[in-house]
């Protein structure tokens, strides 16, 4: 059967000479759709053996986020036509992992090799991962007999009656061993003072590198660290890293940079944050206070009471907390009020376009007057350009991260950029 190909490409007259191109040389083209939205549902409803993704879509999803949803939900590759995508759109869409680029206008020969080598890639993929089950079988049935020796241990225990599909269920055995494998790593997003355009924080962001599938979203391996019981030691991990990048901070002659840390739902439920603050703090040796905590909105209403309490117990050490994505969960006024929070950050979703989306202007306006009254410090996350970031300066926001200044960097880069920025102190 012909390869089905998926064209995503919002000029038409482009799409339709790809399409043709496809059918001379022998596949089948599912759909021509104009939209990362479109491309997501279409992905979804035809399930195509590959997808072609215009880089630079218009309209409120690009080809690198339609990419990334596409490639982790559905596991479908994608291969990415560019033509003018400027560094920041190219750093984004490397991480997607995609199965190759494609520079517009582009020869039929050229569009022929590297939709072969992608279908090949994808092939030997997705029979590592059979492999990987087969492996699984092997090694669950070592562990049961172990378990039966030993009794039960949290993690596989909690694993095994997840009923999880054989691919999740690898992973799930993966990620309970990442950590003595030295597979996670924390990113650091450096964040600006929109007055001084001064580095003044980080935002620190966890990686899992799988020694051999590469990085993982944590939208998929925190819910099932949290299901399997292994996020108390990898939040153990991040808050201990995140002070010890503060220390290395330190030495370099930066007192000033906190290292904010993102907490999920189940640890802030559930783990004693106030008391692994002050004991990772002292094990390295820097004041707890020095980092600072993200959270969801979404993630407290449900114990208000409780989150208030714990809130004010972390707020009492010093450490200052950032209500994250802020007006992508249930927000409401009275709910800012009464939590005490000290830093309100904007969704990305919010900041992107913003210069030409008079919607978007409006509720950000809003969002930083009621802020700045409520004595909050307000961050943009997602800056890609000069013209969004003129309009946060203009309306008041306190500081921003996002590609317009860096990515997320790893340690040593993150320093680097630092040193390269040491009169900027
Ligand atoms: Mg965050």
């Amino acid at each position: 059967m012909a390869p089905q190909i998926l064209i995503v490409e919002d000029e038409l007259i482009a799409a339709e000479n790809i399409a043709r191109n496809l059918r001379k040389q022998g596949y089948e083209v599912v759909a021509i759709v104009d939209s990362g939205e479109a491309a997501i549902l279409t992905a979804a409803k035809t399930n195509p053996d590959l997808v072609l993704m215009d880089i630079m879509l218009h309209g409120e999803i690009d080809g690198v986020v339609a990419t990334e949803k596409i490639a982790t939900h559905l596991q479908i590759p994608v291969i990415y036509m560019t033509a003018y995508a400027d560094d920041a759109t190219l750093e984004r869409a490397k991480e997607t992992n995609p199965y190759g680029y494609l520079t517009k206008p582009f020869k039929p020969q050229d569009l022929r090799t590297t939709i072969e080598i992608a279908l090949q890639r994808h092939k030997t993929d997705k029979a590592l991962e059979a492999r990987y089950a087969a492996r699984l079988c092997i090694a669950q049935e070592q562990l049961r007999e172990l378990q039966s020796k030993e009794g039960e241990t949290h993690g596989l225990s909690q694993l095994r009656s997840l009923d999880l599909s054989p691919d999740w269920e690898l992973l799930a055995t993966d990620l309970l061993s990442a950590l003595e494998r030295q597979e996670f790593q924390l990113h650091y997003q450096p964040q600006f003072n929109l007055k001084t355009g001064k580095v003044c924080g980080a935002e620190s962001l966890l990686r899992w590198k799988h020694r051999e599938r590469g990085f993982i979203s944590p939208a998929i391996f925190i819910p099932l660290a949290e299901q399997t019981g292994s996020i108390q030691a990898i939040g153990e991990w991040v808050f201990q890293t995140a002070y010890q990048q503060i220390k290395s901070l330190y030495q370099m002659g930066y007192d000033r940079i906190p290292i904010a840390v993102n907490l999920s739902a189940y640890q802030f439920n559930q783990q004693d944050i106030y008391q692994q603050s002050i004991d990772c703090a002292r094990r390295v040796g820097v004041p707890p206070q020095s980092i600072e905590i993200e959270l969801t909105e979404s993630k407290l209403v449900k114990d208000v009471e409780g989150a208030i309490w714990k809130l004010k117990s972390l707020k009492d050490l010093g450490i200052k907390i950032a209500i994250d994505d802020f007006g992508t969960g249930y927000s409401s006024l009275s709910y800012i009020q009464n939590l005490p929070f000290d830093i309100l950050k904007i969704d990305q979703c919010f900041v992107r376009g913003i210069d030409r989306n008079i919607k978007n202007q409006a509720i950000v306006k809003a969002t930083i007057s009621m802020a700045h009254q409520l004595n909050l410090n307000v961050i943009a996350e997602g800056v890609e350009t000069e013209a969004e970031l003129d309009f946060l300066i203009q309306n008041n926001c306190n500081q921003c991260q996002g590609y317009l200044f860096s990515r997320p960097l790893t340690q040593v880069e993150f320093e680097k950029f630092l040193s390269d920025r040491m009169n900027d102190r």
